[in-house]
């Protein structure tokens, strides 16, 4: 069975999709296969490995929604499979809001593909709205990007209070994995100690090494590139290859 991996964090722009897919081609490149969720209604995850979400006939919604096996769902991008998000998963949550079971849906989606794959990254929304939920209980493990610097105690805290719930109701053995750091400007080391001490205090590892910061991560998603397409030997691409390593030593 695969490794199930949820990336999540309820504020926007700490680096979620940038993980998911720079993760994703780290992985895929020691030969393990990798499922894509983009479970994000931007559907981010989906452009960014040059699927374009507004010409989709079908999404993770006809899923959720219409029961949709995801085998008819699922595409094939490179050696990757992927689960496309489109902007009718907003409508999702009003949905699953209305049905009995909703923190299962996306376990029951994945359950006929999961054996196909080693490994499945969830890229979530920011929130901790009823598709978060349905992504921390379908994993087996969170991972959750923080920001070096511009932490907010109070999110990590809503986001670890989130994650003993589903453990308490839908998923016992979900666990932490831990914190990558994001963003980290080697320049002022200040970031971090604020990061390893919020961490800290939450009881949560910071994953080494953290992520550097770099315009080169801007600019690789609107190639349809994930960094290491786009600049391999980027010390970005560097952490990311590194992070999977320890990914794959706590696995
Ligand atoms: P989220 O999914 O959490 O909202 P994104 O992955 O979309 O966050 O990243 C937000 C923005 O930050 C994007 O423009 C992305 O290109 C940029 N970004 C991500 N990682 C880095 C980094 N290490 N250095 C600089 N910019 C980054
Ligand atoms: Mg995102």
């Amino acid at each position: 069975m695969p490794r199930v991996i949820a990336v999540a964090n309820q504020k926007g722009g700490v680096a979620k999709t940038t993980t998911v897919h720079a993760l994703e081609s780290a992985w895929a490149s020691l030969g393990d296969r990798v499922l894509l969720v983009d479970l994000d209604p931007q559907a981010c995850l989906t452009s960014s490995v040059g699927v374009e979400p507004e010409i989709l006939e079908l999404s993770l919604h006809d899923c959720f929604v219409r029961a949709v096996p995801a085998a008819d769902v699922r595409m094939k991008v490179g050696d990757i499979g992927l689960l496309p998000a489109s902007i009718e998963l907003a409508g999702t949550e009003v949905h699953l809001l209305g049905r009995t079971g909703r923190e299962f849906a996306l376990r029951k989606v994945l359950e006929p593909i999961r054996a196909d794959y080693d490994v499945v990254l969830i890229d979530c929304p920011p929130s901790l709205g009823v598709l978060t939920i349905t992504a921390l209980t379908a994993s087996d493990e969170v991972l959750i990007p923080m920001q070096c610097e511009a932490l907010s105690q109070r999110g990590v805290t809503q986001l670890i209070d989130t994650i003993t719930d589903v453990r308490e109701f839908t998923n016992p053995s979900l666990r932490i994995t831990g914190v990558v750091a994001t963003m980290f400007d080697g320049r002022t080391l200040e970031g971090r100690r604020v990061l390893e001490d919020v961490a800290a205090k939450s009881g949560l590892t910071v994953l080494e090494p953290p992520v550097p910061r770099s315009v080169r991560f801007a600019e690789a998603p609107a190639a349809g590139q994930s960094i290491f397409e786009f600049a391999p030997r980027h010390p970005g691409a560097e952490a990311y290859r590194r992070l999977v390593q320890t990914l794959r030593e706590t696995g």
